[in-house]
């Protein structure tokens, strides 16, 4: 529900042009590029692209759109010659003798690659993990996505189908006592991807202008690796596993993973105990309100004596506060241009009006997730638009849309919008555009990502958002805390051992989730690792660094200044942004 489609990549949006000292002052950083490492992260993005096909396709680079990996030993091993090559490039180059956006992507371009050692030698999960073998998502985009002629698009899929049963033939030979649940999900994955080839593919067929003979041979291909996809399928359904990993990362991998993933300047213990203290603060904060506005709603009736309870009571009621199923989108619509007033009436930061935010009905390719989304476009596609998608409640059981709704309530809607779009994602999208890097856009940090569209949902509350109402704050209190059990959860689950029924007590009696949303968050536990930490180590990242600021600046402490400036560099990771401002 709070996630953005990665799939389309993070930057690009082109053209997006703020006039000159619209960001405040700029700042005294050597700014001058050093022409060589420029050179080299040019040459250093092609090699990219061509040991990564697949991606590269996802990002709008199609040159090697005929290509297909074969996840096999060789293709490993290519890769670890990659990546020590150029960890050995880098060492040419004097850290000292770069810009500070080029040391930034330095350090980018350095993690990637040590994370690709790490993951090939210590990981393994091409062994454990069946579900990284799916060639359905990739072929989906390419019928979907627009970025070509249908019939050049469908010349790319025919060289990728012909490859597909060796990509299959090789995943079998590297699965090794996988992990139960994620063998579980590879099949469902699988499963569910065959629809690709059976119906898109053959829609895409007719729709073409492509020759009988050239249809012929596309069909013909998309049949053989139907029946690639379904040996997998078989093969993991009836190889012998009487070993199966854990899907527990366990504390080693997760913390080397934290590392690699989220670029903190913590490391994961640390993170899982600031979660722990905020959770406490939360509880108390939330007890408060609601104890104050017990009255208000319930009259002299007595509240609950467990203090968890009483909260739940109070969220329960004011959940009934929501829009209708058929005004969902026209609501989210019309909230965005009052955000965008909020915003500037309290001057919290510079925002661009020239490439306003197209909010859509959910494309049809992306149905069955329902909640909002944000969609860029690529760092190659230049100009597109950016759009923020809606699903749509239509064909929902009653119950499931009003708990949806009541979940998606008057309160939470509006900070879902701060989070997805102004001035969250999208204000962050705007402004890493200006940060004309290619490897930010490439390889981003998620977690300052994320970060961010949390820590404004803090910060326009902080100054007034929603007239201080204390129904607002006890439900961003409660949205919020999901953030911070996300994190508690991971670990928990990963390092600690957790049982789905531990974490079920955390989701539902301390979060005050429903059953259903608390179900679903186990699963993504157990088929995930470390994802669902970055919101939470983003966010707290950005708000140490603001008060880190204040300390500095005293009285000078100008917050549109800092929000503005922050973002200024681009997708790093946060503790180099924070390097850089506390310099
Ligand atoms: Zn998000
Ligand atoms: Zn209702």
């Amino acid at each position: 529900m709070k996630f953005i489609t990665y799939t389309l990549a993070i930057l690009g949006l082109g053209v997006a042009s703020c006039g000159p000292g619209s960001h405040g002052k700029q700042s005294s950083v050597d700014t001058v590029t050093n022409q060589k490492f420029k050179a080299y992260e040019d040459q250093f993005i092609e090699q990219l692209w061509k040991e990564n096909p697949e991606w590269a396709t996802q990002v709008g680079f199609h040159q090697y759109d005929s290509l297909l990996t074969i996840p096999d030993a060789k293709a490993r091993t290519l890769r670890l010659e990659f990546s020590k090559r150029h960890l050995d490039s880098l060492k040419g180059f004097d850290l000292n003798e770069l810009n500070l956006s080029q040391q930034t992507d330095y350090h980018l371009i350095q993690n990637y690659l040590e994370s690709n050692i790490w993951s090939i030698e210590e990981e393994r999960s091409y062994e454990w993990n069946p579900s990284s073998y799916n060639v359905s998502g990739l072929i989906a985009f390419m019928l979907a996505e627009n970025y070509a002629p249908l019939a050049t698009r469908l010349e790319a899929v025919h060289q990728r189908l012909v490859k597909i049963p060796a990509y299959y033939e090789a995943a079998k030979k590297q699965v090794k006592n996988p992990a139960l649940v994620l063998t579980d999900l590879a099949i469902q994955q699988n499963l569910g991807g065959l629809s690709v080839f059976e119906h898109d593919l053959r829609d895409s067929l007719k729709s073409s202008n492509l020759s009988a003979a050239e249809q012929s041979a596309i069909q013909k291909a998309s049949n053989q690796a139907v029946v690639a996809i379904k040996g997998f399928i078989q093969f993991l359904k009836t190889n012998p596993n009487p070993a199966p990993r854990s899907f527990r990362l366990g504390q080693e991998l997760y913390e080397a993973k934290f590392n690699f993933d989220i670029q903190s300047g913590s490391t994961a213990a640390q993170i899982y105990d600031a979660a722990i203290a905020r959770k406490s603060y939360l509880h108390g904060e939330m007890y408060k309100i609601s104890k104050d506005l017990w009255p208000k709603y319930f009259g002299s009736t007595l509240p609950p004596r467990d203090s968890l309870l009483l909260i739940r009571k109070m969220i329960d009621t004011l959940s009934v506060n929501h829009v209708e199923a058929a005004e969902f989108q026209t609501a989210i619509e019309a909230q965005i241009p009052k955000l965008v007033a909020f915003v500037k009436e309290k001057d919290l930061l510079y925002i661009d009006d020239s490439k306003p935010l197209v909010v859509r009905k959910e494309p049809a390719y992306m149905a069955g997730v329902a909640g909002a989304s944000i969609s860029a476009p690529g760092p190659y596609d230049k100009g597109g638009n950016t759009y923020y998608n809606v699903g749509s409640l239509a064909g929902w059981s009653k119950e499931a849309s009003e708990s949806y709704l009541r979940e998606y309530n008057h309160y939470i809607l509006q900070i879902l919008n701060i989070h997805e779009a102004i001035p969250g994602h999208y204000t962050q999208l705007v402004y890493a555009n200006q940060s004309p890097s290619l490897i930010k856009s490439i390889l981003g940090n998620g977690a300052m990502i994320e970060g961010w569209a949390v820590y404004t949902e803090q910060m326009m509350l902080e100054n007034g958002y929603g007239d201080n109402a204390p129904e607002m704050w006890l439900m961003w209190y409660k949205w919020h805390l999901r953030t911070v059990c996300n994190a508690i959860l991971d670990y928990s689950v990963h390092v600690k051992n957790w049982s789905e029924q531990d974490a079920m007590h955390l989701l539902v009696d301390e979060a005050f989730q429903q059953q259903a949303e608390a179900a679903g968050k186990w699963k993504r536990v157990s088929v995930s690792s470390v994802q669902l930490t970055s919101y939470f180590t983003g966010y707290k990242e950005i708000y140490d660094l603001r008060e880190a600021v204040k300390q500095q600046e005293g009285q000078q402490f100008n917050l549109k200044t800092f929000n503005e400036k922050f973002l200024s560099f681009g997708n790093s990771p946060v503790k180099y942004i924070r390097e850089m401002m506390l310099k």
